[in-house]
């Protein structure tokens, strides 16, 4: 029997609309400042996209684009003023920076608590003790498709495949601090697939093109699939959608899965922001 295929979009639009009644009930409307470093062409779509949807849920738009060229000194103080700034509820620096600029260390200046990609030292340090805190937006997109669609975490076998600091450690921390057992699977585990066929719920987030084939899959099991890569046939993920569906119980499509959650989690973390 096919799988349930978990409808990304709706999801996320569900989330959107719950947000900007939210936001109306706010004394003032957040305010999002994307950070924008030079004209490449992808990261320029998706600020465009963040934009865009952060005015649809009523949000305030206070995009910076800045030259290409800009000093990291520069940059530092113009984070440093989004910082001081009252009207600044978060603050998202569009990354990859250009080659010249150390991230990291820009990353690391953002106030905590203006942290609406959860990418922060401080952010991850908050999520790993389980405290309150901002938390990284495509994991936490991937736990509200699962409470979406109502499959339980707790108990629940875990395997997230990969362990970047973006998104299968902080997806992995979501899952445990949810009550799952988790384990986690990098390019040097020895069999991924064996691993794989534990999960309960498999989160593939290597990078890999269909790199979860069926026979990982464990008949029934809820497998969301992080990966997003264009080849000569249109998008695809890190997992064999067609093959994989046709073993699972429930399955993120690339495109409409995960990808439409992140822009969601950052309003959601905006919001989260303006309350504390
Ligand atoms: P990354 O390259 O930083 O990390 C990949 C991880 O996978 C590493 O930890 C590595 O150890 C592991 N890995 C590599 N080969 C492996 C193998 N053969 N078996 C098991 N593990 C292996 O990538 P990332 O930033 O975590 O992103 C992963 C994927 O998710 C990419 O395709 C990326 O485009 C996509 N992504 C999508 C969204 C979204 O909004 N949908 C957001 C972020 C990333």
């Amino acid at each position: 029997m096919s799988a349930t295929v978990i409808d990304g979009k709706a999801v996320a639009r569900t989330v959107r609309e719950r947000l900007a009644r939210e936001v109306a009930e706010l004394p003032e409307p957040p305010g999002l400042a994307t950070v924008l470093v030079g004209d490449d062409p992808a990261s320029a779509i998706y600020v465009s996209s963040k934009r865009k949807q952060c005015a649809q849920a009523g949000m305030r738009d206070l995009h910076q684009h800045l030259p290409g060229d800009i000093s990291q000194a520069k940059l530092a103080v113009i984070i440093d003023h989004l910082n001081a700034d009252p009207a600044v509820t978060g603050i998202l620096l569009q990354l990859p920076l250009p080659e010249h600029l150390d991230a990291a260390e820009l990353v690391a200046r953002i106030d905590p608590d203006k942290d609406v990609d959860g990418l922060t030292t401080i952010s991850a340090g908050r999520l790993a003790q389980g405290g309150p805190g901002l938390r990284p937006c495509t994991p936490s997109g991937v736990i509200e498709l699962l409470d979406a669609y109502e499959i339980p975490i707790e108990g629940a076998h875990a395997v997230v495949v990969g362990r970047s600091e973006l998104v299968g450690k902080p997806q992995a921390q979501l899952l445990l601090q949810r009550n799952a057992t988790v384990t986690i699977c990098h390019s040097r585990t020895r069999d991924v697939d064996a691993e794989c066929r534990r999960a309960d719920i498999l989160v593939a987030a290597a990078g890999i093109p269909r790199l979860v084939g069926a026979s990982a899959v464990k008949p029934g099991a809820t497998v969301i699939d992080v990966g997003i890569h264009r080849t000569d046939s249109g998008l695809c993920g890190d997992v064999d959608f067609d093959a994989v569906r046709e073993v699972a119980g429930a399955i993120t499509p690339v495109p409409g899965g995960v990808g439409p959650m992140t822009i969601a989690m950052l309003l959601k973390n905006t919001v989260t922001a303006a309350r504390t």
